[in-house]
């Protein structure tokens, strides 16, 4: 790849095609791109040739992840319906933290990934700062950007309802089994907000940040989520939820809230400018209309929501209220390989069609997974074009071998991206300008050994993993009655 050093922290990027802010401005041909401190110092004419082949753009941001190196269905937990597939997370077999978080980590970053938010989801409450070091060191090692969001809950961890009266209707086999491993005694919103603040004091700097996690509203007291609205008012830290990703969850909370659950979310003050709901599947108009009139965003994660049954984000009705929107790969990629460009591509198809009242513009999709998504990742505004000044975020594509077939003048460089960009035409990405992938390969970390290393020690819990199978069956079979039945 063009590019080289001018001296520890000044670099130059030579290449063919730059689109500095797709969907919204053109593009320049043959242009040097140089980095200082990790902003963007020029733009300016390159050397032709120099970079040939090449495409620039801005890195994109996954903003809403939750970083599993193992995938899901390498431990049973098979696609289905998102709350009986969700019973299978706790059945997955524990791994080596640092490894599993660079494995998933290094993979977003040779997607094109600059930016990830990491919904943290351990219930190991006293071993969470000691976890949230081990997942900031992964992340600094492969040089990604970094949201840390702490997971936060303190009500129904088997399902929506009574973990006793949930566990009644579990097979008596297993009820010992499960209020042992499964359930936990929850901390206090106090001991919370102290836990929230203790990790930040250790972990956030330019390329951390952290966030008040509330895993969803189904899981969290009135007490806790006044508490989080409380503390991100006082502390500007964002707060990140799960939000009505699923019909169930909309009946959950038409029953439980018959006078508006985002209403009342809002009423405690849970929903502000710095506040980002995942999914949003099942958001009403007027929900999306009160989330657009407080300054909130949604992140859409169209693959998720596909393989886990949830349907499709109303996004024509997002964009009618000019509510804010991002994108996520939330470990479920159409393919499951953390394929952004792809999932990017998803979201283009399925948001944009012709006949939709509010199609998704370029410059729509784009401000997704630019400077909405670094927004609700960095708690930074402004992110989206390579100009001076801006963070140096770039991931370069191999334009060359996307456009193999191409007749030249008959298809615009966006539209190439569009169509057909994977993770496997990446080769380069830079993050506050430092080169961590170059040629296809995360510079940091040495990915192959890393995912080695993760599935030798999944499997080698194979036993223990095959003896739990028919216990999560169980559990699952007691969970689609008692959904059957909401
Ligand atoms: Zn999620």
């Amino acid at each position: 790849m063009s590019n080289g050093k001018h001296n520890s922290d000044a670099t130059f990027l030579d290449v063919e095609y730059l689109v500095s802010a797709p969907g919204a401005d053109g593009i320049s041909r043959n242009t040097r791109i140089e980095f200082s401190a990790g902003h963007v110092a020029s733009v300016g004419p390159g050397i032709t040739h120099a970079g040939k082949g090449l495409l620039a753009m801005p890195a994109l941001v996954d903003a809403h992840d939750h970083v599993r190196g193992l995938h899901h269905l390498a431990f049973g937990a098979r696609d289905q319906t998102f709350e009986i597939w969700r019973a299978a997370l706790y059945a997955q077999p524990p791994l080596d933290l640092y490894c599993n978080c660079a494995l998933a980590f290094g993979r977003l970053a040779q997607a094109g990934v600059g930016s990830v938010m990491h919904v943290y989801s351990s219930i190991n409450v006293d071993r969470m700062a000691e976890d949230a070091e081990i997942i900031c060191c992964a992340a600094g090692d492969v040089g990604i950007r970094l949201a840390l969001v702490v997971p936060l809950r303190d009500e129904q961890t088997l399902g929506y309802a009574d973990d006793e009266a949930l566990l009644a209707l579990h097979d008596p086999r297993d009820r010992d089994f499960i209020r042992k491993t499964w359930l936990y005694p929850f901390p206090s919103p106090e001991t919370y907000m102290q836990l929230v603040a203790d990790i930040a004091r250790r972990v956030e700097g330019p390329m951390v940040s952290v966030q008040y996690g509330p895993n969803s509203p189904q899981a969290c007291s009135n007490a806790l989520l006044q508490r989080v609205a409380e503390a991100s008012e006082r502390d500007g830290r964002r707060v990140t939820t799960h939000l009505l990703e699923t019909s169930i969850q909309r009946r959950w909370a038409d029953a439980k809230y018959p006078q508006g659950f985002v209403r009342h979310l809002a009423d405690m003050g849970l929903i502000s400018p710095r506040f980002a709901g995942a999914h949003g599947v099942w958001l009403t108009r007027g929900e999306i209309d009160l989330i657009a009139d407080k300054g909130a965003q949604v992140v859409i994660n169209a693959s998720s929501n596909l393989r886990l049954r949830s349907g499709i984000a109303p996004v024509a009705d997002y964009i009618k209220a000019g509510m804010t929107f991002s994108f996520g790969i939330d470990s479920f990629s159409i393919d499951d390989d953390e394929d952004a460009f792809r999932e990017l591509r998803l979201g283009h198809w399925l948001f944009s069609q012709d006949n939709s009242p509010a199609p998704l513009t370029r410059e729509l999709l784009f401000a997704g997974w630019h400077r909405n998504g670094y927004l609700a990742v960095n708690n930074s505004n402004g992110y989206g074009k390579i100009a001076v000044g801006a963070p140096a975020d770039v991931v370069v594509l191999d334009f060359d071998a996307m456009a193999y077939d191409l007749i030249e003048g008959m298809a615009e460089p966006v539209e190439v991206v569009l169509t057909r960009a994977t993770t496997r035409h990446v080769k380069g990405l830079f993050v506050a300008g430092r080169e961590i992938v170059r040629d296809g390969k995360v510079l940091g970390v040495d990915l192959e050994m890393i995912e080695a290393e993760v599935v030798k020690m999944a499997r080698a819990q194979g036993d223990r993993m095959r003896s739990l199978k028919p216990i999560l069956e169980r559990s699952q079979q007691t969970l689609r009655t008692f959904y059957d039945r909401l």
